[in-house]
């Protein structure tokens, strides 16, 4: 057989098998509901890669809840497994947060700067609170200081995948989470 056209995975070692992430995002959903108390919520999911940390999320929190959802998406510049620092909001939310209290749920923190620049563009239009709950988080990566209200699981220095997280808009479907290889990157 002729070695070259052996065809490499580029999906590495398994980081969070299902149920971690199931109980991580438990984890959270009891942290959120003990702090919320009976108050309504708008979680706001960060797209596309909290799609299903936002599905996941809201039915941890109580199902007679008064919790509504709503998404916005953004776009860093710069090439794909590491973001430039220019940060540009692709999809506003549909509807006004003022005065609500607001949870932005985002996949993963790595540098900081995208949950820097959704915090700063949220708190200017008067929300009731603004908390933030991430399922992933790279703290030793961190450009800038940002506050994390939930952090669900302590990240690999790694380029992961799985469970909504992508590589070239690929693997999101992934149930678990998992490491890209390094030459996949480069490649
Ligand atoms: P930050 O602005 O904190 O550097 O990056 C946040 C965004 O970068 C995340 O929402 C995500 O889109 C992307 N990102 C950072 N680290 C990873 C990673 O390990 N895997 C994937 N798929 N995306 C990442």
């Amino acid at each position: 057989m002729n070695p070259n056209s052996v065809t490499r995975e580029p999906l590495g070692a398994i980081v969070f098998h299902a149920d971690e992430i199931a109980a991580a995002v438990g984890r959270l959903g009891q942290a959120l509901t003990n702090d919320l108390r009976d108050e309504p919520v708008l979680l706001v999911g960060v797209l596309k890669g909290a799609l299903f940390l936002v599905a996941d999320l809201a039915r941890a929190l109580p199902p007679r809840a008064d919790i509504r959802i709503d998404f916005l998406a953004v776009a860093s510049y710069g090439n794909s497994t590491r973001s430039s620092g220019e940060v540009r909001l692709l999809k506003d939310t549909s509807e006004s947060i003022e005065g609500k209290n607001v949870v932005i749920v985002e996949d993963i923190v790595d540098n900081g700067l995208t949950l820097d620049y959704l915090q700063r563009l949220l708190a200017s239009r008067n929300p009731a609170s603004l908390r933030s709950c991430v399922l992933l988080d790279k703290p030793y990566r961190r450009l800038v200081d940002v506050t994390i209200d939930y952090t669900g699981l302590l990240a690999p220095d790694a380029f992961i995948v799985g469970y909504g997280l992508d590589y070239q808009e690929k693997y999101r479907n992934l149930p678990y989470l998992a490491r890209l290889e390094e030459w996949a990157l480069e490649s």
